[in-house]
């Protein structure tokens, strides 16, 4: 089966980890700090914090910034649903704003929304590919709101010649396995203010502040959600090749882009020549006419070992969030047709051929069974 999505290691990350297992410390060494410069200098932010997930990062993110019981929190169905839980974690509630062709939250959309409780917005960079910063940020200043950017997908990406993590108050990256770079499980936040990332680090490390000696303080409460320093070794390590796991992607891309320029069976993300994108995913739309054999289609995709996915089922229909996507028909209608080809560092280009000719052959395969 070729995924959808696939880490890429090599014998350089294998050194990495075993320095790192032999080190005096497996955990809050020197590592996870040297990743975390690593991180902000990429990001473009003056300030990191590594966690062992983007979920635990979002969760940090948010609390840093005093999100918190009955805020409303503007946000995008088209994302994966820590997103919004860590939202709920706080008693906070995501308020689910339409969104853009390109996946992307529509920033045309989101001043209706706002109330005397909007706290914040919270976007993602679906796929890879970065939100309309100025637009968003410009909505979030003239409202006196807080902009979070969820860039699990895009670490590494960029607007012109400015990297994502540099444009939102605070903006989070993961790094599971398949993600543009990894450290197994692991993520992180970076931040424009000094304050909140102190706050963000104590929440991550059980809420205790050194003294002197033994001594210490807690004055809220924390949780241990720390990265480990062989997570942190294989992150240093990955870094080196983040910028050759991108323009591998983008090789991909490109090819199926032209492969997929006429087809009569779909469309695919519009290029944007400012951005540069991480190609986390590779999403096709297919043709309306399609829709009906979606199922079909991604069951024998799966059967000729192309592992096609599905990126995403709107958070506002998932019966913890009420089962209730009416009010975005936009992302219902992308929920519908879109299609996650397999796209990543370990793919040949003669495999994205085959798996383009396969897909054409069972679309017009399907295309006959609908019209009947
Ligand atoms: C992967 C992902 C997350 C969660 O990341 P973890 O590191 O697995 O916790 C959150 N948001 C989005 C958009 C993601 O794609």
């Amino acid at each position: 089966m070729i995924p959808y999505s696939k880490q890429s290691v090599n014998h350089e990350d294998l050194e990495a980890l075993k320095e790192a297992l032999f080190s005096s410390h497996l955990t809050q060494g020197q590592r996870v700090s040297e990743f975390e410069s690593l991180v902000a200098a990429r990001a473009g932010a003056p300030f990191a914090l590594a966690l062992n997930s983007a979920t635990s990062a979002l969760y940090c993110a948010y609390a840093a910034l005093g999100i918190g019981q009955n805020d409303e929190v503007i946000t995008t169905p088209i994302s994966f649903v820590a997103t919004t839980n860590m939202l709920l974690a706080l008693g906070a509630k995501p308020v689910f704003c339409d969104i853009l062709p390109n996946g992307n939250i529509d920033p045309s959309k989101i001043e209706p929304l706002i109330t005397p409780r909007t706290r914040a917005i919270v976007s993602v960079d679906y796929a890879g590919q970065s939100v309309a910063v100025n637009s968003i940020a410009h909505i979030a200043k003239k409202h006196g709101l807080l902009w979070i950017s969820d860039s699990s997908h895009a670490f590494g990406a960029r607007v012109g010649d400015l990297p994502v993590g540099s444009f939102a108050d605070a903006t989070i990256f993961s790094f599971h396995a398949i993600k543009p770079i990894t450290t197994a499980e692991g993520g992180a936040v970076v931040f424009k203010d000094a304050e909140a990332h102190k706050k963000a680090q104590l929440l991550h490390s059980h809420g205790v502040q050194k003294k002197a000696l033994w001594n210490s303080e807690v004055e809220f409460l924390g949780f241990n959600f720390r990265l480990n320093e062989l997570g942190a070794a294989l992150g240093i390590s990955q870094y080196k090749r983040l910028d050759s796991f991108i323009a591998k992607r983008d090789s991909i891309a490109r090819l199926y882009d032209s492969l997929l320029a006429d087809s009569p069976f779909c469309t695919t993300l519009a290029r944007e020549p400012h951005l540069t994108t991480t190609h986390h995913l590779y999403p096709v739309f297919l043709a309306l006419s399609l829709w009906c054999s979606k199922e079909s289609l991604f069951a024998q995709l799966h059967e000729k070992g192309i592992g096609a996915q599905v990126h995403y089922k709107p958070i506002n229909s998932y019966a913890l969030y009420g089962a209730d996507s009416r009010a975005t028909p936009a992302a219902n209608d992308f929920y519908l047709s879109e299609l996650s080809l397999p796209c990543h560092q370990e793919m040949s280009e003669e495999q994205a051929r085959e798996i383009v000719q396969t897909f054409n052959a069972l679309c017009a395969k399907e295309s006959n069974a609908c019209a009947t």
